[in-house]
């Protein structure tokens, strides 16, 4: 059972009743514990060297006010610190250029990428009153293809119609030249997710992306993922640029650690979380609610 990093430093900081500046030996042994609390989050370890570091620089010295206690002292620099690690830009899609405008979805098969491409589309049509166009460019699973379609009509926006033998790209631009015939104001494009990273699918989206030149590059990963989160986030961002991530899953039983980590590695912001299988399950991103799921 996971205890809370308050209830942890209250107990190593307990013996320290004196008031006054926290010193380096105080600081050294709640560390141990943040530490012990970011990794049993999930958070990358590389994150949590880099993460720690920074606590210390603010903690060491820092004086402890009257109203708290040591412990406390030091929950509200590590909250403070995740907070504005995570990030406080506001978590919206940026759809200010030429429309059509499009949107680039990339990420892992089964991060829930296709699911979140259709939630996101709800989201711009009954929200935003932008008129939306899905394109699917899973060339290799068809059904990844018609999945999208269905999605596309229990939202109540049109999907582009599947066309056998087209390249993504091929695909992309089909999508591109339908949404200026039919004022679309946006196009999103799902692109094919693959088990594991590799060269053919990244080479395939940055194709993608040169023809089609997204206003926004949307990673979706799923917020279960461990250490390989980082691999993941830095290997999209260094090929495709990503703008923005999508974490997905967060209604389930992860602590919330793959979103430092991806934040960390990539500095680019967490947009929207998906919080269930529903078309209606997305959410804003708010940092001071993860970084309490990550302190427990
Ligand atoms: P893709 O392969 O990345 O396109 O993934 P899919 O969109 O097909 O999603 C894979 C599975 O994850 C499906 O069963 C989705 O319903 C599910 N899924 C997607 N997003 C979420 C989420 O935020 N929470 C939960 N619980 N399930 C999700």
């Amino acid at each position: 059972m996971f205890e809370g990093l308050s209830d942890r430093l209250s107990g190593i900081l307990s013996g320290l009743t004196r008031r006054g500046a926290l010193t380096e030996a105080d600081v050294t042994a709640a560390l141990r514990e943040v530490r012990r609390a970011l990794l049993e989050a999930d958070v990358a370890l590389e994150v949590v060297r880099g993460f720690t570091e920074k606590v210390r620089e603010k903690a060491v010295g820092a004086v402890v006010v009257k109203s708290v206690t040591p412990g406390q002292m030091v929950v509200k620099i590590v909250n403070d610190e995740l907070v504005a690690m995570l990030g406080s830009e506001a978590g919206l899609i940026d759809l200010n250029a030429p429309a059509p405008v499009a949107i680039l979805m990339v990420g892992l098969q089964g991060s829930g990428k296709t699911t979140t491409t259709a939630k996101i589309a709800r989201r711009l049509t009954n929200r935003d009153k932008r008129k939306v166009l899905l394109a699917s460019l899973d060339t290799r699973r068809p059904a990844a293809m018609e999945q999208l379609a269905i999605l596309a009509k229990q939202v109540g926006v049109d999907s582009l119609p599947i066309v056998e033998g087209q390249s993504a790209v091929q695909i992309a631009r089909r999508a591109m030249d339908a949404a200026r015939l039919g004022g679309f104001d946006v196009v999103m494009l799902d692109t094919a997710g693959r088990i594991t990273l590799d060269e053919a699918l990244m080479a395939e989206a940055a194709e993608v992306k040169a023809a089609t030149k997204p206003h926004e590059v949307l990673l979706v990963a799923d917020a279960l993922t461990g250490q390989d989160a980082v691999v993941t986030a830095r290997a999209f961002d260094e090929r495709l640029g990503v703008t923005g991530i999508v974490l997905t899953r967060m209604d389930g039983d992860s602590r919330g650690g793959a979103a430092l980590s991806m934040r960390a590695v990539t500095g680019k912001p967490i947009k929207l979380v998906g919080t269930g299988e529903k078309v209606d399950a997305l959410e804003e991103f708010h940092p001071s609610r993860v970084a309490n799921r990550i302190l427990g």
